[in-house]
């Protein structure tokens, strides 16, 4: 590859980016990776999955010593205290280590670093920094950052109204956080403040939490965090906030509209999703436009409208998960060395790491009746799965959602205190086009929490056992 620098150039290194280069040099393709961030990894490592689900651990422990769970078993721990400081020192330690392991990763595949901010000055030439580099193919995986909302300005450095990079870092457990959005990350860090000793008001402008999963699994998911001590103000948004010194006044209106009303708070989260990334990336020196909601479309095989560039990740549409940006940053690789690299964008399974763990993979209920599919669904509740009822983690259930004429998994939906684990073993049976019955004539290990997931299936033809 005479003419150019590298066989590939990725902009970004998240789980996709990093996943990319190295698939691409394992290949035996010259490959650099740019990233304007000071650390590889991305959001996912930086401030995303792997720091939340530090703090995530480090809350639960917390919770369950000051709250009973290890006292219920007879481990008494006595004048239990938080160390928030040492809580985010181990995070911070997470982080660095995880980060660290993608420069060691980079080194070992020999795929060069490039430090800087990359924008296009033609479709194989990238400025990074001062230098430019050319490439015969260039990977966009850029990522995505935070959605802002109008009226609330996110400022993380005062720390009273945060986005998820702030909530990550508060020095002190907020007297009232108000969480602007019931998803993913509103749940995931409400949860983490909720333990450490927080109130906890959740705004979500639609009728239930969780958009995009399935519809009991949604239902259920606000009773569990109701009961857990969230406030949760469903059909609702905020229209503004503003920060004193010592809080945060917001006001808040139905989402039909009506009577606003002021909601006071020691601290506001701003979490009502994420944006990509395409802004200074030079994309008009290119001629590719992103779409209405400001993704870049590729083919299935993640190639641009431009020739030689390709896109990964959530920069482009799908969910924005670390495991679609890997699969997508692998397979990218495979097809730029002339390869057949595949994602089933239709068995994607998504996780939101609470306790207890909610998870699904394949179509919701409502989704297989929208496409007009026969359906027959099994449920089965943790309350029946003998593991479960020993662990005294009993909330939840497992629902499998099969074509009711060939008996094909279309669907399964889990909540539970391991549904992140549970998940995967769905997500296989899926990828193999798994019937229910299947599934329910797999030996499972007893006594496991995935037995419910065998149950749910067995219910698919209405004989599960243990109900
Ligand atoms: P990113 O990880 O966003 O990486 C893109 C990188 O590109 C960034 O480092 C950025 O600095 C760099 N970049 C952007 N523009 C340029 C440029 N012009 N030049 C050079 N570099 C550039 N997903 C999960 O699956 N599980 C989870 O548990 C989970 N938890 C999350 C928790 C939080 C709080 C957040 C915010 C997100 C979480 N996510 C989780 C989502 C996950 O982080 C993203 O889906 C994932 O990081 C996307 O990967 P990516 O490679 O597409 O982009
Ligand atoms: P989200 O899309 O999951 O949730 C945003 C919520 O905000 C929605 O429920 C939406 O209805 C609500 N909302 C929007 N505007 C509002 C308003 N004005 N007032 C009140 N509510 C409003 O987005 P997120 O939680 O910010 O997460 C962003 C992305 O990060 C998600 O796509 C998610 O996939 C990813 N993520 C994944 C994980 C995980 O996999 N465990 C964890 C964190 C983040």
């Amino acid at each position: 590859m005479a003419d150019y620098d590298y066989d590939v150039l990725i902009i970004g290194s998240g789980p996709g980016g990093y996943v990319a280069a190295i698939r691409a040099a394992q290949l035996g393709l010259k490959t650099a990776c740019a990233e304007s961030r000071e650390t590889l990894g991305g959001t996912c490592l930086n401030v995303g999955c792997i720091p939340s689900k530090a703090l995530l651990h480090g809350s639960e422990l917390y919770d369950e010593a000051a709250n009973g769970t290890l006292a219920k078993f007879g481990v008494i721990a006595e004048k239990v205290s938080l160390d928030l400081a040492r809580m985010q020192a181990e995070k911070d330690t997470a982080v660095k280590e995880l980060t660290g392991g993608i420069e060691y990763l980079f080194k070992k595949n020999k795929v060069d670093w490039l430090k800087g901010r990359a924008a296009f000055q033609d479709a194989h030439t990238v400025r990074v920094g001062d230098a430019a580099v050319t490439a015969k193919n260039v990977v966009i995986a850029t990522g995505s950052s935070v959605t802002p909302l109008p009226g609330v300005e996110v400022d993380n450095a005062a720390g009273r109204i945060v986005d998820s990079t702030g909530a990550l870092a508060l020095a002190e457990v907020p007297e009232h956080l108000v969480v602007i959005g019931g998803g993913v990350i509103g749940l995931e860090l409400g949860s983490v403040w909720r333990r450490l000793g927080a109130k906890v008001t959740v705004v979500e402008f639609l009728g239930q939490l969780l958009p995009g999963m399935d519809g009991e699994v949604r239902k259920e998911a606000g009773k569990v965090f109701a009961k857990q001590g969230m406030e949760l103000r469903l059909s609702t948004k905020v229209t503004g906030a503003t920060a004193t010194g010592a809080g945060v006044t917001l006001t808040l209106e139905p989402a039909a509209g009506g009577a606003s009303e002021t909601l006071e708070a020691s601290h506001v989260l701003v979490s009502i999703g994420r944006r990509p990334n395409t802004d200074g990336l030079g994309l008009e020196a290119i001629g590719l436009a992103p779409n209405k909601r400001g993704q870049i479309e590729t083919d299935p095989q993640f190639r641009t409208a431009v020739d030689g560039v390709w896109a990964i990740g959530d920069v482009i549409p799908g969910p924005m998960l670390a495991h679609k940006a890997e699969d997508e940053g692998i397979a990218v690789a495979e097809n730029i060395a002339g390869q057949t690299g595949i994602v089933n964008h239709a068995v994607i399974p998504s996780v939101v790491y609470t306790m207890p763990e909610i998870a699904g993979v394949g179509l919701t209920e409502e989704q297989a009746k929208e496409a007009g599919k026969p359906i027959k669904v099994g449920k089965f509740p943790m309350a029946g799965n003998s593991r479960a009822k020993t662990n005294r983690d009993t909330t939840g259930f497992v629902k499998v959602i099969a074509d009711a004429e060939t008996d094909r998994v279309l669907g399964v939906w889990i909540i539970a205190s391991v549904a992140g684990t549970m998940i995967a073993e769905a997500a296989l049976a899926m990828e193999f086009g798994a019937t229910s019955e299947d599934i329910a004539y797999t030996s499972h290990a007893h006594p496991t929490h995935p037995e419910a997931l065998k149950e749910a299936a067995m219910a698919v033809q209405g004989k599960p056992i243990h109900i």
